[in-house]
């Protein structure tokens, strides 16, 4: 079978007549398309015309001899891929090796053996066409990654040994605004991309020629313009040396996480806002049962004022002990009445002072404190039982009253609502490496309808109740890092516990 080499041409160049009639006659019926030329201006002229795949050269010619034949042919990008095999008398090595290393890819003496002059340009014909198949194949791969890099949103920057850069995609050139015909070639440095950063330069250094990789998730860089970006960077390592960048502009997703980080203070801000409408608002109701609490005493203090005026008229000496007695009990009550004035003052005007570090047990006597006064006005006793040498947490003092007052109150309306007076109980203890505090009533417990969304926000079953202070807690407890739970006191009422991480 025939070897599909039909359009393949050779060309045969001799300037004599006769030579170039043998060449022809051992070709001819080789499967290859023939042209001749006669003299050195003829096969450039036919080469270039042609484009044949091989040329059989004699050396010695009049005018142009077949060495400058192909150093002309090599010179022009457009016929020096076309395989050239010489054809001489001159069988001297300094001739051989002359053709051979002016882009020949053989030599054959004269007189030639026709059936060697056959296999060989049989065999050169075979390895230009590989050659040629493999070039166009490289070209096509060249491209198509070309259209890869081009694709991706990362720029991409190839360097080699040295530092100088090998390849660039498009997005490489957008992102540094130099072009990839002004920027291949040369020193990646040079592009002074990071300026003022030595300590990158010198991961550059240690990038290309110590394999060294190198990732930055933000750094500046300086553009050919001048303009400085955000961006993104990685090296790694080429195995064959060198190395790849890798840059992601990354301004929009700094622009995000800006407005996240906005976000994100608004809400803190709402959540403070809100925490302290709530504490206003328990401050409110709470006001009214101050004004009867401090009635009381505001009375006892007139009472025994006047007492002390009717005594004070008719001074015996042996009633000035009684009238210290007296005066003492005005001093007790009306420092009770400032005291209780004071707590109230303090604890719905005081901001939330930040973190620190606290051990619960004491911030719950305080509230306690605080709820002193509901406690005794609805005759609910509080029972503290708190545990022994507890880990300190990190929390808001205030925030954490609030928590609790909140909790201690609704237990106490719960307890009230059902007409009995069973003591609420606070504890604290250590469970799981987490520290609590509980408050159980055995109150009325919760309705059906609540308790699936207990801790939403505008969810109440008292006449004008806000419906916000489970809520509040919970955001609080979370910021916190911990949480509440609700679950059902087994003897009837409820059950909240507040879990903090210890403070480390
Ligand atoms: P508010 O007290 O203003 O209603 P909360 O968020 O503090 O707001 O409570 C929401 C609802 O949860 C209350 O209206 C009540 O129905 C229920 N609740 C809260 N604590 C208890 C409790 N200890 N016992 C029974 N019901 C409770």
């Amino acid at each position: 079978m025939m070897p599909d080499r039909g359009s393949e041409q050779v060309l045969l160049v001799d300037d004599n007549p006769t030579n170039l009639q043998v060449l022809f006659k051992t070709l001819e019926g080789s499967g290859y398309r023939l042209l001749a030329a006669r003299d050195g201006e003829a096969a450039l002229y036919t080469a270039k015309r042609a484009r044949p795949a091989l040329i059989l050269l004699d050396v010695m010619m009049p005018g142009m001899d077949g060495f400058e034949v192909c150093e002309r042919l090599k010179a022009d990008p457009e016929t020096a891929d076309i395989a050239v095999i010489f054809l001489s008398a001159l069988t001297d090595s300094q001739s051989k090796v002359h053709g051979l290393a002016i882009g020949g890819v053989d030599y054959i003496a004269k007189p030639f053996q026709t059936d060697e002059v056959l296999a060989r340009v049989r065999t050169h014909i075979k390895i230009q066409r590989l050659e040629r198949a493999l070039a166009r194949r490289n070209t096509e791969l060249e491209d198509e990654n070309q259209q890869i890099l081009n694709a991706v949103d990362e720029g991409i920057v190839g360097l080699d040994v040295t530092g100088r850069i090998t390849s660039m995609n498009a997005q490489a050139a957008a992102i540094t605004g130099w072009a990839a015909a002004d920027s291949i070639g040369e020193l990646f440095s040079q592009l002074n991309l990071f300026p003022n950063d030595a300590p990158l330069s010198q991961s550059f250094s240690l990038l290309c020629e110590g394999g060294v990789g190198l990732r930055k998730d933000h750094v500046s860089i300086s553009t050919r313009s001048g303009h400085v970006a955000p961006v993104a960077l990685s090296g790694s390592p080429r195995k064959e040396g060198g190395a790849v960048l890798v840059l992601r502009d990354i301004s929009e997703w700094l622009k995000d996480q800006f407005a996240l980080e906005q976000a994100r203070e608004e809400m803190d801000t709402q959540r403070q806002h809100l925490a302290h409408i709530e504490r206003l608002s328990t401050g409110g109701e709470m006001a009214a049962g101050i004004a009867h609490e401090v009635n009381q005493p505001l009375t006892a203090v007139t009472n025994y004022a006047r007492v002390a005026q009717r005594l004070l008229a008719d001074l015996p000496e042996d009633r000035r002990q009684k009238m210290d007695e007296v005066l003492s009990k005005i001093a007790v009550q009306a420092e009770r009445a400032a005291a209780v004035i004071q707590r109230m003052r303090s604890y719905v005007k005081k901001p939330s002072g930040g973190r620190e570090v606290l051990q619960i047990n004491e911030v719950l006597v305080d509230v306690l404190a605080l709820a002193e006064v509901d406690s005794r006005v609805n005759a609910i006793p509080i029972e503290l039982d708190v545990a022994e040498s507890l880990p300190k947490i990190f929390a808001d003092e205030v925030q954490l009253q609030q928590v609790a007052l909140n909790l201690i109150r609704n237990a106490m309306e719960s307890t009230a609502n059902t007409g009995q007076s069973h003591a609420v109980e606070v504890s604290t203890y250590l469970d799981a490496g987490m520290v609590y505090f509980r408050v159980k009533d055995f109150g009325a417990g919760l309705a059906p309808e609540i308790e699936e969304q207990l801790f939403s926000p505008f969810v109440t079953s008292k006449e004008g109740g806000m419906g916000i202070g489970l809520s509040v807690s919970k955001s609080i407890m979370q910021a916190h890092g911990g949480d509440i739970r609700y679950q059902p006191n087994p003897d009837g009422g409820a059950i909240f516990s507040c879990e903090f991480p210890v403070h480390q």
